[in-house]
């Protein structure tokens, strides 16, 4: 890299690094305060982990995820009416024994909801288990949640007394599809939380797919406060250097990008590991292969695929007229080329929907390295934001992988930062 060309000389201004919805959370919060910033993102848009790009007509996330509109943070800064949601039906269905099962909503009827998918492998104790989960997950404040003692959610169930087919074919592959982790070592601080988002609000698409959450925040900043294309390479107190070796100067710095970036240029901040996923989506003309506005989940918890959905059949903007869109799930990664994978996929998919699977299109494969920063225990709690004079950092991977928490966390990185400067 060059030395740097440029020292711009507007100290009075904070630098956020990062425009994905914690940098963009943190910068609402300082244009509250009247606080001068820019953001700089290395990217073409806003939104980090939650773009959507258009291609023939169809809305591709940037991996497929979904909004839970109990998210209290989300109800605080989102316009929700703006947003234009479409809901999910409350449940899943699961794929196993050669047939899709049905289970409805389980978080909200508990015995009504899982006695289909429980009547072949289950037990009433599972149902009444389900029942006390629900209560101790509803008690409290959702914030109380994530302070409770904790173990991995696999030990917790195991607790619980679970039995091993309605873990296996209901929780691994329902909440290791939230959080990427089959094996389920993610926090059941986690499990609780998530459950009473669920519990308490709808599963949700916006209308314009993903990207519409922070394009709506970005649209409430100065039209010129966002200086994109532009990949920071180091920070310090008082300057950060972008890439193109251009040095600028700040009041203070807050690094809001993804956990192993934010390591690199902040070394003194712990490892941060990801768990990595990838979405594929496949065009399909006519008809959708399932119609209930639901996610298909792989109740064998065997590679490739995890979980699918048609996101079309939730919200039609996914895809264009006489179209549907399959969105399909993978945990990890792969070595093989795109098209090779999709003809695996395909493959499994054939089996599930039949041979009309072969005229499905293969459109795009998102590989997503760093798709949720790592969240066993005991590590689940909001880390600080203020590292020291005039350095923070914000982001998913200093509170816990969600757009909650990305937007929470960004607000209290503005909070700090306001605190310091005024
Ligand atoms: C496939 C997938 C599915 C998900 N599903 C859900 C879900 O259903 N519900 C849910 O609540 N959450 C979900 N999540 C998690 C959620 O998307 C993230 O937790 C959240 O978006 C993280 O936001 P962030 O601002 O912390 O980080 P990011 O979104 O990663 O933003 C970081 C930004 O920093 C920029 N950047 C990085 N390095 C630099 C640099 N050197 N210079 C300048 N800019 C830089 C990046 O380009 C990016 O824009 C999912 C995530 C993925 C990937």
């Amino acid at each position: 890299m060059s030395g740097p060309i440029n020292a711009s000389h507007q100290t009075d201004r904070v630098l956020i690094v990062g425009a994905g919805l914690a940098g963009l959370a943190c910068a609402l919060t300082l244009k509250s305060g009247s606080i001068p910033f820019e953001i700089l993102e290395a990217s073409d848009g806003p939104g980090g982990r939650v773009r959507t790009d258009k291609l023939d007509g169809y809305l591709l996330d940037r991996g497929f995820q979904v909004y839970l509109t109990a998210y209290p943070e989300g109800q605080r800064v989102l316009d929700y009416e703006a947003l234009d949601f479409h809901r999910f039906a409350p449940g899943a269905l699961v794929r196993y024994s050669g047939k899709f099962h049905k289970a409805m909503d389980p978080w909200r009827e508990p015995f009504a909801a899982l006695s289909s998918i429980l009547s072949p492998v289950g037990s009433m104790a599972d149902k009444l288990l389900v029942a006390r989960l629900r209560a101790s997950a509803m008690a409290g404040t959702p914030e109380q949640l994530l302070l409770r003692p904790e173990k991995t959610t696999m030990q917790a169930l195991l607790d619980f007394g679970f039995s091993q087919n309605i873990i296996t074919r209901f929780f691994q592959p329902f909440f290791g599809a939230i959080m990427f982790d089959s094996q389920l070592r993610v926090s059941s601080r986690m499990l609780e939380y998530v459950f009473r988002m669920m519990a308490t609000g709808d599963t949700v698409l916006p209308g314009e797919g993903m990207g519409a959450i922070p394009a709506q925040l970005a649209a409430r900043l100065p039209a010129d406060s966002i200086r994109y294309g532009a990949r920071v390479e180091a920070v310090s107190e008082s300057s950060v250097t972008l890439e193109s070796g251009e040095v600028l100067q700040a009041r203070a710095v807050v690094v809001a990008t993804e956990g192993p970036e934010a390591v690199r240029l902040l070394p003194r901040l712990p490892q941060v590991r990801c768990r990595k996923a990838m979405t594929a989506y496949f065009g399909i003309e006519g008809p959708p292969p399932v119609d209930d506005p639901m996610v298909i989940l792989n109740g064998n918890v065997q590679w490739p695929i995890h979980s699918c959905c048609v996101p079309s059949v939730v919200c039609p903007n996914y895809a264009p007229e006489g179209h549907h869109l399959m969105s399909v799930t993978l945990l990890g990664e792969s070595q093989q080329e795109d098209a090779q994978l999709a003809g695996v996929l395909g493959s499994q998919l054939g089996r599930w929907f039949g041979d009309g699977v072969k005229r499905w299109k293969f459109l795009r494969l998102y590989r997503l390295p760093h798709a949720h920063p790592v969240n066993a225990p005991p590590t689940v709690e909001e880390r600080p934001v203020e590292l020291e004079n005039g350095v923070f950092v914000c982001g998913d991977h200093r509170f816990f992988p969600s757009i909650q928490a990305a937007l929470e966390n960004g607000r209290h990185a503005g909070e700090a930062v306001a605190n310091h400067v005024l």
